[in-house]
C-alpha cells in the first residue's frame, strides 16, 4: 500500500481522486486532506475516507470543522501555514488540486517531500516550472502531470526521447464559445462561460477554457513539463474531446492518447504510475463515436494563445505575469467589473509591462509571489480604465 495526500479534496478534481480511492481502497493509505473555505465537504471526505490529518485553509472555519468532526479521531489544523505544514509530511504521491496561484507554493514543498508529485495545480509549471523542475530533480521526485493533455504527452513520451520529438499537438475542446462570433462574445456572462459542453470542471478553469486561457496556460505547462521548443508546440481543436493530445516524431509518426472526456483516467494514471491500475470508466465505442474532427483555433477570437507564446519568448517570470493578471481579470469578470474580451487586454497589458523591465532569469519563490502582488494590483488599476 502507498500513502497518499490530497490538497484540494474538496474541488472537482479532489473529489473525482476521492471516488478513485474508494474504488482503490486496497492501494493506498490515505494521510492529508485539505480544503479550502468548503467545510462541509472537507468533513464529509474524512468522514468517509478516515485520513490522518484534516486542514482547512481557511482559519476561519476551524471551529466548525473541529464540530463537525467531533468524535473522530483525525489531527486538525487550519491556516495557511498548517497548510504548508502538511506539505512537508512525507508520502509517497501528493496529487496537488488546489486552484490558482495558491497551490504553487504548495505544490514546491510536496515536491521535496512525496516520491510522486501528481500535478494537476498547473500554476505551479506556469508561474514557477524551473523552480520545481529543480526541486524534484534534487529529491528524486517523480512528476507526472494530471492534466488531461499533459498527461496524453507523458503517456505519449513513454520510451520515447525528447531529442526526437518534431512536434506536441494539444488537442482542445473549444470551449462553450467556439462557434460564437466575437460581436457577442462582448456581453456574454461568467454563468454561459463556466458551461463547458465537453468536461465536468471547476469553475475558474471552465471560464479559462472558454476564452482559450486554459490552453494557453497548458501551452507554458507543457513547455516547463517537457523542455521543448515553442515552434514545436501546437493546438488543435477536436470537439470530441477523445484525443487528449498527440506526439508527433521525426519519422512523422505519430502517437496519441485516447480516453473518455472523464478525468478519472488522468487521475488514476498520477497516482498509480508507473502502474496501471483498472479503472470504473466508460470505455470507448468507436462505432457508436463514428468519427473524430479537427478544426483550426481562431486566433483573433481567442488573442490568449499568442498571449502565451508572447510570454513563452519574454521568458523570466512572465508564466508569472500571464497568470497573475489571467486571475485577476478572471476575478474582475466573476463580479462584472469588465467584459469577457478584456480578460485577454488584462494580460497583454501586464506582459507589455513586464516587458519594460530587465528580465530576471535566476529568481527564487519570494520573487515569483512580488511580482504575482505587482502584477495584480497594475492590473486592477489598469481595470478600472475599461
Ligand atoms: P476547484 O475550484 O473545483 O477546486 C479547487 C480546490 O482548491 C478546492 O479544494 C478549494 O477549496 C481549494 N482552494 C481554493 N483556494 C484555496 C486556497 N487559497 N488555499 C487552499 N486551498 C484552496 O478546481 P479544480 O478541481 O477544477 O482544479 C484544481 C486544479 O487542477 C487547478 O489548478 C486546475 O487548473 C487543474 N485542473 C483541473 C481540471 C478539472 O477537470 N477540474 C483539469 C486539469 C487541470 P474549497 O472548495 O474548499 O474552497
Ligand atoms: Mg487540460
Amino acid at each position: 500500500m502507498r500513502t497518499i495526500s490530497i490538497f484540494g479534496i474538496t474541488g472537482s478534481i479532489g473529489q473525482t481522486a476521492a471516488n478513485i480511492l474508494v474504488e482503490q481502497s486496497n492501494k493506498f493509505i490515505l494521510t492529508v486532506i485539505t480544503g479550502g473555505d468548503n467545510v462541509a465537504e472537507l468533513a464529509k471526505q474524512a468522514i468517509r475516507l478516515s485520513p490522518k490529518y484534516v486542514v482547512i485553509a481557511n482559519e476561519a472555519h476551524l471551529y466548525e470543522l473541529r464540530s463537525l468532526l467531533m468524535g473522530y479521531n483525525f489531527e486538525i489544523s487550519a491556516g495557511r501555514q498548517a497548510l504548508m505544514d502538511a506539505a512537508s509530511i512525507p508520502v509517497d504521491v501528493s496529487l496537488q488540486a488546489i486552484v490558482g496561484f495558491p497551490g504553487v507554493q504548495c505544490s514546491l514543498i510536496a515536491a521535496k517531500f512525496s516520491k510522486t508529485l501528481a500535478l494537476a495545480n498547473k500554476e505551479s509549471l506556469v508561474c514557477a516550472g524551473p523552480l520545481l523542475q529543480k526541486i524534484c530533480t534534487t529529491n528524486n521526485t517523480k512528476l507526472v502531470p494530471v492534466d488531461s493533455e499533459h498527461s496524453a504527452i507523458f503517456q505519449c513520451m513513454l520510451g520515447e526521447s525528447i531529442l526526437s520529438v518534431e512536434r506536441i499537438i494539444l488537442t482542445g475542446s473549444g470551449g462553450p464559445f467556439f462557434n460564437t462570433a466575437i460581436e457577442n462574445l462582448k456581453h456574454v456572462n461568467s454563468k454561459q462561460a463556466a458551461s463547458h459542453p465537453r468536461w465536468s470542471m471547476g469553475q475558474r478553469i471552465s471560464i479559462d477554457s472558454a476564452s482559450m486561457f486554459n490552453k494557453a496556460m497548458e501551452l507554458i505547462e507543457t513547455k516547463e513539463l517537457f523542455d521543448v521548443s515553442i515552434d514545436k508546440l501546437e493546438v488543435i481543436i477536436q470537439p470530441q474531446s477523445i484525443i487528449h493530445s498527440m506526439v508527433g516524431f521525426n519519422d512523422g509518426s505519430i502517437k496519441a492518447q485516447l480516453g473518455p472526456a472523464d478525468m478519472s483516467g488522468a487521475i488514476g494514471y498520477a497516482i498509480n504510475f508507473p502502474k496501471r491500475e483498472s479503472l470504473l470508466v466508460e470505455r470507448l465505442n468507436f462505432a457508436k463515436l463514428r468519427q473524430l474532427d479537427f478544426l483550426p483555433v481562431d486566433q483573433l477570437k481567442f488573442p490568449a494563445i499568442n498571449l502565451a507564446t508572447r510570454a513563452m519568448n519574454i521568458g523570466g517570470m512572465a508564466g508569472a505575469v500571464f497568470n497573475a493578471a489571467k486571475e485577476q481579470a478572471l476575478d474582475l469578470f466573476l463580479i462584472d467589473n469588465i467584459g469577457f474580451l478584456d480578460m485577454a487586454i488584462c494580460v497583454e497589458f501586464a506582459l507589455n509591462e513586464y516587458e519594460l523591465n530587465q528580465i530576471k532569469h535566476n529568481y527564487i519563490f519570494e520573487d515569483i509571489m512580488e511580482q504575482d502582488t505587482h502584477t495584480r494590483v497594475r492590473v486592477k488599476e489598469m481595470a478600472k480604465g475599461l
